[in-house]
Parts: structure tokens; C-alpha cells; sequence
């Protein structure tokens, strides 16, 4: 496949990093091909009559790009600009991150264009359910089981969830059809928090790797919703100094460090960190070129490009969103000895823990959110030191590890499997 023919930044990131991979690993011309096309690429129309009586017509798309090792899973990402080819290059990041976290999942990606903070709380219910109505023959606890991301959160998956019993005349789904619901509707204790909690999980491991005292270091976050916020609360909580935090308002900034807990009040109250007070206001891009140790890019793709990649000054990248950097970023960032943890690697918390609720479910017994979190922990210590040591021993860089190891697992998953029709 030709990555020059591919418009979208995110599939362009996934493909190369894939193919690049592929070509580490000498897979065969014929499991390259099968590995870089996905299975499914769905377009739908939804036609949601919204609270103001009108029609109102959006685009929305579902990529099942593996189900080799299980079920495709993969969140749902409502944004105005979400294209086709973003949902499949997600959907091809997931394939790798599950397998590189071991859960039993393929890879999946849901897309709605729609700019969700404009919809009021009724709207996105009415369009929610329209999707899960016109989605609803692709979604299943062994086909795929969607879970948030940009732009969609917990209610949002409790109404796909109510939507999907209602249309059986049930009061529960026979399985799990959706991950990160509310605790109330079936969903596990701290999967709201899964995310961001395993992005600081892999920065400790990496400070205990490179011998360093996370009370020593400054922190800058971009994007402060599901994942950056955790991640800003939880890091500063470990000790670090977070100095810089964006939104798409713009950046608040101080290098004394900001009150976290108090920033993420005022957003519960203003929705945005604009106007924060006691904190010097910059640009939104101004947080990626912050004087900080420690930068967690949390909001969307294609952030970090051949453009901007110098003017980072941080020394480790933790990728909390995913595929914030570009590869020609990557090689820009490698050279300046940049130490990154890649996304399918930093942000597997999420989807690990979805793979908690999605075992919970069937077992009918509710976790308790210690054990979901010491798991949580344990396991992204683990992948993280794995990947770091096989890096350390093959002396290449984090992404590259992190891949090899992923796509291998995916490949032994088809052989395992054998020859499909
Ligand atoms: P969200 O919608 O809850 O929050 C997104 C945040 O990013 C908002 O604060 C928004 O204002 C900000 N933002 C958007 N564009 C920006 C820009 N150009 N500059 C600065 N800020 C910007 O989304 P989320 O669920 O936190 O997801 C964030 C990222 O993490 C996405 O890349 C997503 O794919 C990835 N991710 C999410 C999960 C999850 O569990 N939610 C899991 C894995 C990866």
C-alpha cells in the first residue's frame, strides 16, 4: 500500500510505523498486505430528529481493522473533522495496542462527525442512539465493543448500552457490548480513570529506568478531558510539577506549577482552562513547546510534526494520545535523544481495563476498584519494562519495540489460526 495515496494524518502515522515494522520483522508481501487493509470500513447516515423537531443528517463510520486475537475493540471518536481514514489508522493502532497489553481483542474504531460540545445533553443522546440503532449489526461482544474516546464519555456509553437492551426487550445485553459505561449500568470502577492513571503508570516506570525522581520534574499537558486530566491530576500526585496545561482554548501556564485540583474544578464549572486564574494565558500549541521535563500531548493526532518536533524541549514524551507525533517527528525527536513511550504502549490502560469490564460482565460479579487498579498497574509496569529492556537489548527505539512486539503477537495469532478463506 501506497502511503503517499493516503490523505489522512492519522493513517498516514499508522501505515508507516506498520509498514516500517513489517519490514523489521521480513514479514511475507501477502501478510503485509492483509495486516496494512482492514477488514471492515463502514460509512453510515444517520438522520436523528433532534429536540428542535428537524432533521439533522451526520456522517459516521465504523473500521473493524483485525479480529484476529478477539472481538475488534476501539472507541467511539465524535469530532466535526473525523474522516474515514482517521477511524481506520485508529482502529489499526488498537490492533497493535491490544495485542502489545495482552487482551484477547482486534482492533476497532467508531467516528461521528459532529463537534459534540455544541449538542446540548439531549441531542447527543437522540445522535448517540441513532448510531447505535444504524451500528447495531456491527457491534457485539465477539464482533466489536466500542468505549469512549475524543469527544464521547461515560453516559454516552450508557445509552449505546440501554439502546441495545431496549431493542432486544431486555433489561441488561447478553454480554458486553460496550466498554466504559457507568458503574450503575454495569460498567468497572475506575475505567474513567483507566487511561490516564496507565499514561503515569509507564512515566514512573520510565523515571525508575532512567534514574530519575519524578519530585525533580516539570510536566506539560496537552488536551485536559478524559485522558489529560487524570493523567495532570495523577502525576502531580506522584510529586512532579506540572507546569503547563492545554485545551483547545489555550494554554495556562506557570512554572511554579499549577493547582491541578483547582484547574480541574473551574473546568467542571467553565468547561475550558481559558481565563484560569493566577496563570500566564498562551496559545493552545504554545503547551508542545513548553520548558518542561515531561510532555503528555492528550488530545489529537498529528500534534507533533516536521514543523514543530525541534522546538520541543521535553526529554521524554508520553503519548497519551494517539499518534500525536509524526514519524518524520519521531525521527526528528530520536536524534535530539527524546526518550519516547509510544502510544500503543502509554494509553493501553484504557483498553485494558475495558477488558476487566468486559470479563466482569460475563462473570456477573462487580470488582472492587482496588483490584482493578492494582491489576491496572502491575500491568502496564510489565509491558512497559518489557519493551524497554527489548529496546535497551536491540538497541532501538521505544516505537519500534513497541511495534515489533505488537505486530509479532498479531502474526503469531494467524498462523496460530491458520489459513483464513
Ligand atoms: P476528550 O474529548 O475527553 O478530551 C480532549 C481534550 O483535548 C479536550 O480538553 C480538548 O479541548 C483538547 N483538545 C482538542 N484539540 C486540541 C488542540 N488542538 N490543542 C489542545 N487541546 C486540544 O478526549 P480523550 O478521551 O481525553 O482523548 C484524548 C486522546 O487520548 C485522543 O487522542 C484519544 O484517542 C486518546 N485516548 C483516549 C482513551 C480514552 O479512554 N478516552 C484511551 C486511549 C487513547
Amino acid at each position: 500500500m501506497n502511503t503517499k495515496t493516503v490523505q489522512s494524518g492519522i493513517l498516514s502515522t499508522s501505515l508507516q510505523n506498520y509498514l516500517e515494522t513489517a519490514k523489521r520483522l521480513k514479514l511475507d508481501d501477502a501478510l503485509i498486505a492483509r495486516l496494512a487493509t482492514p477488514k471492515e470500513r463502514i460509512e453510515l447516515s444517520l438522520m436523528p430528529v433532534f429536540p428542535d423537531g428537524q432533521v439533522h443528517p451526520f456522517k459516521a463510520f465504523i473500521v473493524r481493522h483485525s479480529d484476529t486475537l478477539g472481538p475488534s475493540k476501539g472507541g467511539i471518536r465524535m469530532t466535526a473533522d473525523v474522516t474515514l481514514d482517521d477511524v481506520n489508522g485508529l482502529a489499526m493502532e488498537m490492533t497493535w495496542k491490544t495485542a502489545l497489553i495482552g487482551v484477547p481483542f482486534g482492533g476497532g474504531k467508531s467516528g461521528i462527525c459532529c463537534e459534540a460540545h455544541t449538542l446540548t445533553p439531549a441531542a447527543k443522546e437522540i445522535l448517540i442512539r441513532s448510531f447505535t440503532r444504524a451500528a447495531h449489526r456491527h457491534i457485539g461482544p465477539e464482533i466489536y465493543v466500542p468505549a469512549p474516546d475524543m469527544g464521547t464519555n461515560q453516559a454516552d456509553m450508557g445509552h449505546i448500552s440501554d439502546c441495545i437492551s431496549y431493542s432486544s426487550g431486555t433489561s441488561i445485553t447478553h454480554g458486553c457490548f460496550v466498554t466504559g459505561k457507568p458503574v450503575i449500568t454495569g460498567g468497572i470502577l475506575g475505567r474513567k480513570e483507566a487511561t490516564g492513571r496507565g499514561v503515569v503508570h509507564t512515566i514512573l516506570a520510565a523515571c525508575e529506568k532512567l534514574k530519575l525522581d519524578i519530585q525533580d520534574l516539570t510536566v506539560a499537558v496537552q488536551g485536559f478531558g478524559n485522558v489529560g486530566s487524570v493523567a495532570a491530576m495523577e502525576v502531580a500526585r506522584a510529586g512532579a510539577r506540572v507546569v503547563a496545561v492545554a485545551d483547545i482554548s489555550g494554554t495556562v501556564y506557570d512554572p511554579k506549577g499549577l493547582d491541578i485540583s483547582a484547574l480541574d474544578k473551574y473546568c467542571q464549572q467553565h468547561e475550558y482552562v481559558k481565563d484560569f486564574p493566577n496563570a500566564q494565558h498562551l496559545p493552545s500549541s504554545a503547551v508542545l513547546e513548553t520548558d518542561c521535563d515531561i510532555l503528555i500531548p492528550a488530545a489529537a493526532g498529528s500534534q507533533i510534526t516536521q514543523d514543530n518536533a525541534h522546538k520541543v524541549k521535553a526529554k521524554i514524551i508520553a503519548e497519551g494520545a494517539n499518534a500525536p507525533l509524526t514519524p518524520q517527528a519521531d525521527e526528528i525527536l530520536e536524534k535530539n535523544n527524546v526518550f519516547l513511550i509510544p502510544d500503543i504502549l502509554c494509553n493501553a490502560g484504557g483498553v485494558f481495563v475495558s477488558y476487566l469490564e468486559y470479563t466482569q460482565e460475563t462473570q456477573h460479579e462487580q470488582m472492587t476498584v482496588e483490584a482493578v487498579e492494582s491489576r491496572l498497574a502491575q500491568r502496564m509496569v510489565k509491558r512497559f519494562n518489557e519493551v524497554y529492556d527489548y529496546a535497551q537489548s536491540e538497541k532501538i527505539p521505544m516505537r519500534h519495540a513497541a511495534m515489533n512486539l505488537a505486530v509479532k503477537t498479531v502474526v503469531e495469532g494467524i498462523n496460530a489460526r491458520g489459513l483464513h478463506p
